[in-house]
Formats: C-alpha cells, sequence, structure tokens
C-alpha cells in the first residue's frame, strides 16, 4: 500500500515545471561545480527582497543554516533562547555548536515573548522564533515581533524562522503578516530564513536562503562548505522564482483546504488551533502514537507530538482534495476504533 505523507508538510503539488525543466537542463552540465558564491540566485532573491547581494546567503536548506548560524553565534558558555515546541532544528543546532538551549513554556502553542525576554541572561547570543510556528502552527504578531526585537540587548541576534512564509502570506491576505524585510533594510540583528522546501515544492533539493545585515550574513557564511549548493539545486530554486501562477495555486488551495478540515475535524470533535501554515496542530484527547498508527493502517502518516510535550496532539499535512478526503475517511475509521460502545 501506497502511504499517504501527512507527516512531512512537504507541498503535494509539487514544484513548478519551469523548475523541473531548468533542473533537467542543469544535469547536462553536473560534471562541473556549481557556483559556489550562487550569485545569480542571491541578485535575484536580492532584488526581489529589496536588499543587496551581501545581505543574502544560500545554503544547502535551512537545516544546514541553522546549524551554520549556531556556529557562527554559539559555542561553550553560550546559550540560545526559543519556546519549548517549536523546530526540531533548534536543539540540534545549538548543541551541535556546542552551546546550550534555553526553552521557555508555549501556552497554547504560541511563543511567550515576555518569557523569552526574562531568559536572556549575558551569555544568550540567539532568540529562535519561527513565524509561523512548526509544530502549533501559531503566529506572533508583527507589532509584539516588533516591540521584541527593539528591546533586545545589541549581542543578541533574532533567528526569525519563516519557512512558511508564502503560505502564512496568502491567510494574512492584503495585510502583510510579517516587517521582516524591514528590520534587514533598517540593519537591525536579525536573520531572516526562508526556503524552497515548503510553498516552491523542492524539498527534495535541499535550497534555503538566510537574509541579514551583510557583515553578520558573511561571518555566517565562511561556515559554509565549499560548492554546498548542488547546481541543479541553485537552477531549480532561480526558475521557481519566475513562476507566480504556481505558488499562487498551491497556497490558495492550502488555505480553502484548511478551512475544509478545520470545519469537519471540528465537527468529528476534535481541537484544531487555527494554523498560518500547511498544517495542521490537533488535540486528539488519546494518546497519540496510538492513534498515528491506526492511521498509518489505514495508509495516512501524520505527526505525533509526544516528542514536542504533546503526547495526545498531532501535526498534519494540509493534502490535496483527494488527499484531504483520503486521510478524513481515515481519521474517521481511526476515531471509531478507539472510541468504545
Ligand atoms: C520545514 C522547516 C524548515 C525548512 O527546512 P529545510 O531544511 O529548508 O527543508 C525550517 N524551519 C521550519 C520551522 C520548518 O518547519
Amino acid at each position: 500500500m501506497k502511504l499517504l505523507r501527512m507527516n512531512a508538510n512537504e507541498n503535494p503539488y509539487g514544484p513548478s515545471p519551469r523548475a523541473l525543466e531548468a533542473m533537467r537542463a542543469a544535469l547536462d552540465h553536473c560534471h562541473l561545480y556549481p557556483d559556489d558564491r550562487a550569485l545569480a540566485l542571491r541578485r535575484k532573491l536580492a532584488a526581489i527582497h529589496g536588499l543587496q547581494p551581501e545581505q543574502v546567503m544560500a545554503a544547502a536548506g535551512l537545516s544546514c543554516l541553522l546549524c551554520l548560524i549556531a556556529r557562527a553565534l554559539l559555542g561553550p558558555g553560550r546559550n540560545a533562547v526559543t519556546g519549548e515546541q517549536s523546530f526540531i532544528m533548534y536543539p540540534v543546532a545549538a548543541a551541535a555548536a556546542g552551546g546550550e538551549l534555553i526553552q521557555t513554556p508555549m501556552p497554547n502553542g504560541g511563543f511567550d515573548l515576555g518569557a523569552m525576554a526574562s531568559a536572556i541572561d549575558s551569555n544568550t547570543r540567539i532568540i529562535f522564533i519561527a513565524n509561523p510556528n512548526n509544530p502549533t502552527g501559531s503566529l506572533v504578531k508583527a507589532d509584539q515581533l516588533e516591540g521584541f526585537l527593539r528591546a533586545l540587548p545589541a549581542e543578541v541576534t533574532l533567528v526569525l524562522d519563516e519557512a512558511y512564509y508564502e503560505y502564512a502570506q496568502q491567510f494574512a491576505r492584503l495585510r502583510q503578516y510579517s516587517r521582516a524585510l524591514d528590520y534587514v533594510r533598517e540593519g537591525r540583528n536579525l536573520v531572516v530564513l526562508r526556503t524552497f522546501s515548503k510553498a516552491h515544492g523542492l524539498a527534495g533539493i535541499r535550497v534555503g536562503y538566510g537574509m541579514g545585515p551583510a557583515e553578520l550574513i558573511s561571518r555566517i557564511d565562511r561556515m559554509r562548505t565549499i560548492y554546498s549548493v548542488s547546481a541543479v539545486a541553485q537552477a531549480g530554486a532561480l526558475a521557481a522564482l519566475d513562476d507566480e501562477a504556481h505558488l499562487r495555486n498551491a497556497t490558495e488551495r492550502n488555505a480553502e483546504q484548511a478551512q475544509v478540515l478545520l470545519n469537519r475535524m471540528a465537527e468529528m470533535g476534535y481541537t484544531v488551533l487555527e494554523t498560518w501554515t500547511n498544517f495542521l496542530y490537533c488535540r486528539l484527547g488519546t494518546d497519540a502514537e496510538i492513534f498515528a498508527g491506526r492511521l498509518a493502517d489505514g495508509g495516512v502518516l501524520v505527526q505525533p507530538l509526544a516528542g514536542w510535550g504533546a503526547p495526545q496532539a498531532v501535526r498534519a499535512t494540509i493534502g490535496t482534495p483527494e488527499q484531504n478526503q483520503i486521510f478524513l475517511r481515515a481519521l474517521a475509521r481511526a476515531k471509531k476504533a478507539v472510541t468504545p460502545f
């Protein structure tokens, strides 16, 4: 049986056909090393975001970039601060750099900026905030974030992980959900992270990027292995940026389908948090590991969240309309199996 992957927040619509075409063409030259500086991609990203190419760096996915940031800024005796229900790579990156990670409580799945500010000490060098957050789907509002950023001590860098930027912006519609790039243009001490893995549908290709002050970006970039972003990845990312219609389709369908799933799952009696992303955080009221096993027997994979301190919650990626109907049917069967009657 082919399992439906609703456990990794991948884009079910896949990449742009233009990106596929560019990547196939790049294969003809794969005996050559890629451009180590990824200059064409960085120039294009800089132009799109109103920055200089020196303020942009590319890496083999944000997971990789997070480790480079931690290596540049942390080390023994230094620490980073984040929330206790956030992206799995923050603890990994901090530990790999020999630093400590301080995790503050997240009431109802949202970052508590007050608690995070209080956790900062003289050894803190990084704050990690995923906005929207994975796995809870929550958002920090732009005004709150701005106040928080202004109050940070000079030696503390805010790492603002906007992996789901395109999805969140679709939910926000005409409002701007994040003013992160304004802060970069103002020269503040932060790095804004975006990736081609999610809305662009290129998770298997491994390319993400960071934007911040040129000096800081150069310091982080020095930690990078030479030729780390492949020629195929650079070509695919460049072409993906040209296909706005493909991106719009993926994000619009996602917002529609989020509503379909939210309504139906609420009718079934589940508590589902409001989402700003391409997945839902769902409280089941029963052991999530066992429930996820039943769903897998029905052909659908979701992510149980015991490792995030939520043994009764799962994270489920929003699929295509067809996939979501399969998911809802499997959910109804799994629910019956755990409800005594
Ligand atoms: C998926 C995700 C990423 C992206 O990881 P890549 O390594 O670029 O694939 C980064 N941050 C968060 C919060 C994510 O959920």
